[in-house]
């Protein structure tokens, strides 16, 4: 399984899906992504089965809705729920503003779920992920993080028990990507104009071999200007730069 993400100067679908492409030999059973399209606007698809089916359904519907220099991608190892197309990465909240992938298993997910369908929230996946989608999307929407995605992820996380690589948009912030990782892998890449996150810097290698590796409970900005890592509490927080000297 595994995860990509970019801002930056070039077609986000390609990046993310060359990508994900590369993260193959992590093994997967679904595939997804997403493409900040313009202000207002997300494009998702995703598909099970190998990443091959991905590409020809993106064909079938036209790779020209996809045109846009921010995006995510994902391979997914099902854990909750059958690997099934609905079941398949980016999660949506239910104003289908917010999309998020995720690696790994949000433990306390059963109450969460139920706490949102107690609330009238629909879920439409048998995934632990979804959740998280639409936690994110109503913290934007109100309370203390209104309008602040970092800070919509961090407070989110807080709630989080669990192993977690998530990767998460929201439409109205086309420029950029907030990403958070506890127990399961994510590193940034730092290119000029442009910044990958992903769960292993083969994903985005081909483009720049200067990242930056997160720690634990730690959450990314990226733009295309560069990254701001913070700890939960939304402390700035140390970071780990290195280059990349070997072959992959
Ligand atoms: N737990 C999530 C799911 O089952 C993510 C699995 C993964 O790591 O790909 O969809």
């Amino acid at each position: 399984c595994g995860i990509v993400g970019y801002v930056g100067h070039r077609q986000a679908l390609d990046v993310v899906v060359d990508g994900l492409r590369r993260l193959e030999y992590r093994g997967y059973d679904s595939a997804g992504v997403a493409v900040l399209t313009g202000p207002g606007s997300l494009a998702v698809e995703r598909k099970a089965g190998r990443l091959a089916n991905l590409e020809n359904r993106l064909d079938e519907v036209g790779r020209g809705g996809f045109a846009g220099t921010a995006g995510m991608g994902h391979t997914r190892w099902a854990t909750h729920g059958p690997p099934v197309d609905r079941n398949a990465h980016p999660h949506r909240d239910a104003t289908q503003r917010v999309a998020v992938v995720h690696n790994g298993i949000i433990e306390n997910f059963a109450a969460l779920r139920a706490e949102l369908e107690a609330d009238g929230v629909e879920l439409t996946s048998d995934t632990d992920t979804e959740t998280v989608a639409h936690l994110v999307g109503r913290a934007y929407a109100e309370g203390p993080a209104k309008g602040d995605l970092p800070a919509c992820l961090r407070a989110v996380c807080q709630r989080l028990s669990g192993a977690f690589t998530l990767v998460v948009t929201h439409v109205d912030e086309p420029d950029t990507i907030v990403a958070a990782r506890r127990s399961s892998p994510l590193v940034v890449g730092v290119g000029e104009g442009e910044t990958f996150v992903a769960s292993d810097v083969a994903a985005f290698i081909e483009y720049t071999r200067d990242a930056v590796e997160l720690g634990q409970d730690q959450v990314v900005t990226i733009s295309r200007d560069g990254y701001h890592v913070t700890d939960l509490a939304g402390a700035q927080a140390p970071t780990r730069p290195f280059h990349v000297d070997w072959d992959l």
